[in-house]
């Protein structure tokens, strides 16, 4: 089974990204890129190298689908006719092109954003969303953990991986214990334990940096010798790098815990400290963050928190 990498232009901070091409019968695409000229262009010329066209692809497979990833879905699958897109169903929001703001909203409220800023996140996240089409209930095929994508000549497991998003999925090549793990895993950043309702019951947080940690485990769990990842160059070595995250995760607990003031913060308030220059989308991703390891911290009882009116205030164990 050949995995062709292709590197496509993004006009976003993070720069290129990376789909991967299984090029076999059903001919299958592992992410798109996003709805950017430049990016189908260099995907037609992608895949040309290798020997197709777009009208081959048989199924467009997501990571996950955030605009860089899953932005040409829809644009694809309408030129190569009959191809079959596939997402995890927890990638609700994304999927529907419409962060359910109500939801969304409540949780930047929860972690005590201020109401223009909430305002601001909206709007860059209406112009994100041009980068992307929408996907209705009845137009995928949901991934399904531990399930099989079967070629001709073996197969690839599909491991749900939820953290980076709450529907993020790898891709397991049992043979030589490769895995394309979209944003799960990165070279050269610890990606970002982006802030999510819970798909289950969207009033709830998801726990995302929780579930990103037991994911990074699971990988390691199969020993992989080649980690491909939705950005930069691909991982040999999936110990060092657990191991690098691992660190810092936890230098981000400690440096959480060591700033909250005897009187409380909110998560806001603890974003503004650790990242005074975020602007723009780093603004949320900043908060996104701030979340997470404060989410992470009380769950593990190292910090307390209280609600005052819709806020959450974290403050240090008395
Ligand atoms: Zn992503
Ligand atoms: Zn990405």
């Amino acid at each position: 089974m050949r995995v062709v990498p292709i590197s496509l232009p993004t006009p976003f901070y993070i720069g290129p990204v990376n789909v991967y091409l299984i090029a076999e019968d059903p001919l299958t695409i592992i992410d798109t890129g996003p709805k950017t000229k430049e990016t189908i262009e260099a995907l037609r010329a992608g895949l040309r190298k290798a020997g197709f066209l777009v009208s081959d692809l048989r199924r467009i497979v997501l990571t996950h689908a955030h605009e860089d990833h899953c932005g040409l879905a829809r644009s694809l699958r309408d030129e190569a006719k009959n191809a079959e897109v596939f997402v995890h169903n927890w990638e609700t929001g994304h999927r529907h092109s419409r962060l359910e703001y109500e939801e969304h909203r409540m949780l930047l409220v929860r972690a005590g954003v201020p109401d223009a800023e909430i305002e601001r996140m909206r709007a860059l996240y209406e112009y994100m969303r041009r980068y992307a089409d929408s996907f209705g209930d009845d137009e995928y095929t949901s991934l399904w953990d531990d399930g099989e994508l079967e070629f001709e000549s073996g197969s690839l497991r599909i491991l749900h991986t939820p953290g980076h998003t709450p529907g993020s999925c790898s891709f397991l090549r049992e043979a030589d214990r490769t895995i394309i793990a979209g944003d799960c895993v990165l070279k050269r950043i610890t990606p970002n334990p982006v802030l999510s309702p819970d798909p289950i019951d969207p009033t709830r947080r998801f726990p995302s940096l929780a579930e990103y940690l037991v994911s990074l485990a699971r990988l390691r769990s199969f020993s992989p010798t080649l980690v491909y990842g939705g950005h930069g160059e691909p991982i040999h070595d999936y110990e060092e790098l657990f191991h690098r995250y691992f660190r810092a995760f936890q230098d981000r607990q400690a440096q959480v815990i060591g700033l909250i003031p005897k009187l409380g913060m909110t998560a806001w308030d603890l974003a503004l400290k650790m990242f005074p220059q975020a602007d723009d989308v780093h603004r949320f991703l900043s908060v996104s963050e701030a979340v997470a390891h404060l989410d992470l911290a009380q769950t593990e009882g190292k910090i307390a928190y209280e609600l005052r009116d819709q806020t959450e205030v974290y403050k240090p164990l008395s």
